[in-house]
């Protein structure tokens, strides 16, 4: 564990580390997986791609015809007489003959091109009579033509390895007849929360006592990222308990999470616990909310311990957590997308730590993305989360900002 040692000009001397930095430190110490599976093609939505996939056939395999017409050799339009019409070619109805001079065969689209044939006319440019066929205007050579592997060629990565496959993969691995692939192993994480105030829901309330939600936003933030969870409870702080639920945690799973018991002042024993069987650093991030934040490994198990405050576990699981989940597994591009919108409100900021608002993004009729605020950014306020469709990310330093200053936010729909 490396954090820097910065200055950030409020009268006082922390040690944060930048989220930048606390990225580039998980990918160094965290080595992607190897282990895969075989699935059906169906199956597979949504998993990463553990070998690249080359095509072992062109698509389309065959030339054929992307308009209904009439498929002609060129050579022939230059007389500017009828051709005869010989034959049809249906899509999957080859026509077997060959097209000779003064010849054509009437094509539908994806209909094979018959031999001898180089271009196709469409009917709205065709005037028929019987069995002849006469052509209006001017048709470049190879008109309306699709040729053989124009989308694919035979040996052609179509897929590299760590792609999450999407819709549209499923299709295109369909299309070149490929009906099981090799994808990573879903991450096994288990998720805990401790905490002597928290109680599931369902169960009473005594005084002093709050509901539990963070295994909820963590289940349901694992589950779309396609994580398996197993979820241990809420683990009372109490040494013994935390000791045996990080145990079983560690040996059943690839990956930790806790929420709670990370802030300054907690009870000693998370830290001795983590010193005693793990190899795990307390970090300051220089990211609000979500400073305290730890990151190592407890036993054989990669481990990360967020704040308790539900807005704090969600925003460093979607920053620092997913990233790293997804590294882990060897996810090698992220659908994770940063657009610029402009305020509608004013926003002053007065912590100098990168700030992740909660907000809500529209569209202006003219396209231009206009955002703003939940709300009540509390790091404690769940409704801020809940109504947001963005995060709205403001840079290290303090600012106002004015109505129509343009700011950079990240969709949430692009997390998973
Ligand atoms: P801690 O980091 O344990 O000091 O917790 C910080 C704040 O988050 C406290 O107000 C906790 O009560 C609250 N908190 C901790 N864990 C949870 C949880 N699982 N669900 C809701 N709030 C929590
Ligand atoms: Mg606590």
């Amino acid at each position: 564990m490396n954090p820097r040692q910065e200055d950030h000009g409020c009268g006082h001397n922390e040690r944060l580390i930048s989220l930048n930095d606390a990225l580039a430190i998980i990918r160094s110490e965290l080595q992607p997986r190897s282990d895969s599976q075989k699935l059906p093609l169906r199956a597979a939505l949504g998993r990463l791609l553990a070998k690249p996939v080359h095509a072992t056939l062109d698509v389309p395999n065959h030339d054929n015809s992307a308009m209904d017409g009439y498929a002609v050799r060129f050579q022939d339009l230059q007389a500017e007489q009828p051709l005869r019409v010989i034959g049809e070619a249906f899509a999957g109805h080859v026509f077997a003959g060959t097209v000779g001079a003064g010849e054509c065969v009437r094509i539908m689209t994806g209909g094979v091109m018959p031999a001898g044939a180089d271009t196709v006319i469409m009917q709205e440019r065709a005037q028929r009579q019987g069995d002849e066929v006469r052509f209006e205007g001017k048709h470049p050579l190879g008109n309306h033509v699709r040729r053989r592997g124009e989308d694919i060629r035979a040996g052609d990565v179509v897929l590299p390895a760590g792609r999450r496959l999407g819709p549209a993969d499923l299709g295109l691995l369909a299309s070149i007849g490929i009906s099981a692939v090799e994808v990573h192993r879903p991450l096994r994480v288990a998720i805990m929360s401790t905490g002597d105030e928290l109680r599931s829901p369902g169960e009473e309330l005594q005084a002093g006592q709050i509901y539990d939600s963070n295994r909820y936003t963590l289940h349901g933030m694992l589950t779309k990222y396609g994580a398996e969870v197993l979820d241990l409870g809420v683990i009372p702080d109490q040494r013994e308990r935390l000791r045996e639920a990080l145990e079983r945690a560690a040996a059943e799973a690839d990956v930790v999470i806790t929420s709670g018991g990370v802030s300054v002042g907690e009870a000693d024993y998370v830290t001795e616990l983590l010193a005693e069987r793990g190899n795990v650093g307390f970090w300051r991030l220089d990211i609000r909310p979500g400073r305290p934040l730890a990151f190592g490994h407890f036993g054989s198990a990669v481990f990360f311990g967020l704040p308790g405050n539900p807005v704090s576990v969600m925003v460093t699981f979607y920053q620092v957590v997913q990233p790293a989940l997804e590294h882990l597994q060897g996810q090698t591009e992220s659908k994770r997308l940063q657009l610029r919108a402009q305020l509608e409100a004013p926003i002053s900021k007065r912590d100098p730590r990168r700030e992740f608002q909660r907000g809500v993004m529209t569209m202006l009729d003219d396209g231009s993305l206009r955002v703003r605020s939940t709300g009540n950014q509390s790091s404690g306020v769940l409704r801020s989360m809940s109504a947001a469709n963005c995060f709205i990310v403001l840079p290290e330093g303090v600012a106002e900002l004015q109505p129509e200053d343009w700011v950079t936010i990240e969709p949430l729909m692009s997390f998973g």
